[in-house]
């Protein structure tokens, strides 16, 4: 917390605006828009509740297929399924760790008529979207970017939250700022804003009484939790800054080391490095659970990679379509890239509170930990 969180919670009991409306809501919404440079926002209970309206605005329905980054948290597709979609897992590329236009493309081949196509910037690493949106206008396909790791990144000086039709932030606990709860849809014009909210405060026509001629939902944010947002906002530069310095930092740590790799920076792009991943070279003798686990009896926590959608169970009935052919696959020993990359993959710790001397310390572990198998 940054300090000034309270102040604005204390003004909403003070004037009693206990209640998913209400001055924070409206003036986090306004910030959003003023650091985002776009001009709606719907503040939201989650960052999976912008997906889901996100996705109902789009236009998905039962049976309509839409594109999904494999690579990513569950919460990017998750909504689709909730609307009874046919989801397709699209793989990631070597140079982003993001959805490959490769990929893409050969998708459409297969699946010419996507409703929707949801691209993820993972870890707060921007997508390729120049390739990207080239692809998906040319099929006339909507975009709902994921911004949900992403918020104070840019790609080629253009800030994520821009480029989807609709784009989404969430403000979970875990996330580079966070309300406790929460999330934020974001376009570009007033009568998708207006829906949006319409469906999210459970579809109440202009009527004296209750009407209702839609299914709604209870998905606004409480103005208790906007003024968490609001406070939150006031330290988000710092908070992408010192993301970054840590970021630097253990790159400087392993520069000269063979076996460990960053997670990539997408060309001309400035992500908020909300996580630091490491991949380890195919020769490592290390895994990542080695590291893990070595990290883990020093009380520090860090986690795989997320593990590809297309590999989970529940989604196991789903498309997959990846740009590697058969030999391709057979010399990784890897059905997908980002199968490959979970495979091999960590993310460290990076909390903003980290001192320079704990990240230098995390990456000894590291680099013993390979040090020592590569010996054994
Ligand atoms: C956190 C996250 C979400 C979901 O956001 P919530 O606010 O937790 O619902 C969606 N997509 C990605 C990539 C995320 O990291």
């Amino acid at each position: 917390m940054s300090g000034k969180e309270m102040g604005y919670i204390q003004e909403a009991f003070d004037t009693n605006w206990v209640a998913p409306l209400g001055k924070n809501v409206e003036m986090f919404e306004k910030e959003m828009c003023a650091y985002i440079g776009r001009p709606y926002a719907v503040a939201l209970s989650a960052g999976t509740a912008a997906i889901h309206l996100g996705l109902k605005y789009l236009g998905v329905e039962r049976g309509d297929v839409v594109f999904c980054s494999s690579f990513t948290f569950s919460g990017s597709c998750n909504p689709a399924a909730y609307l009874g979609a046919k989801l397709v897992f699209i793989d990631c590329d070597r140079e982003s760790y993001n959805m490959s236009p490769a990929a893409l493309e050969k998708a459409y081949e297969q699946y010419p008529d996507p409703k929707a196509v949801i691209i993820v910037n993972l870890y707060g690493n921007p997508a390729e979207f120049d390739e990207l949106l080239a692809i998906t206008r040319k099929h006339g396909t909507p975009v709902l970017e994921d911004s949900a790791e992403s918020l104070g990144a840019s790609y080629k000086g253009v800030k994520t939250g821009n480029f989807g039709d609709i784009s989404i932030f969430s403000f979970n606990g875990n996330k580079i700022i966070t309300t406790s709860g929460g999330g934020m849809l974001m376009c570009n014009d007033q009568k998708t804003r207006d829906k949006v909210l319409f469906w999210a405060t459970q579809s109440r026509e202009k009527f004296p009484w209750y009407q209702h001629e839609e299914i709604g939902y209870n998905y606004r944010l409480s103005n208790i939790c906007a003024g968490i947002g609001r406070g939150q906002m006031t330290v988000l530069d710092e908070r992408v800054a010192q993301k970054r310095h840590i970021h630097e930092l253990y790159a400087k740590a392993f520069e000269d080391n063979p076996y460990i790799s960053l997670a990539p920076t997408t060309k001309g792009s400035e992500p908020n490095y909300w996580l630091t991943a490491i991949t380890l070279s195919a020769d490592c003798k290390a895994t990542f659970m080695d590291i893990l686990n070595a990290l883990a009896e020093q009380n520090i926590e860090s986690r795989p990679a997320w593990k590809p959608m297309h590999m989970q169970p529940v989604f196991k009935d789903c498309g997959f379509v990846t740009q590697l052919d058969e030999k391709q696959q057979k010399a990784i020993g890897a059905g997908s890239v980002c199968e490959d990359l979970f495979n091999r993959s960590l993310c460290l710790p990076c909390d903003t509170k980290m001192t320079d001397d704990q990240v230098r310390f995390v990456a000894g572990i590291v680099i013993k930990t390979i040090e020592d198998k590569q010996r054994a």
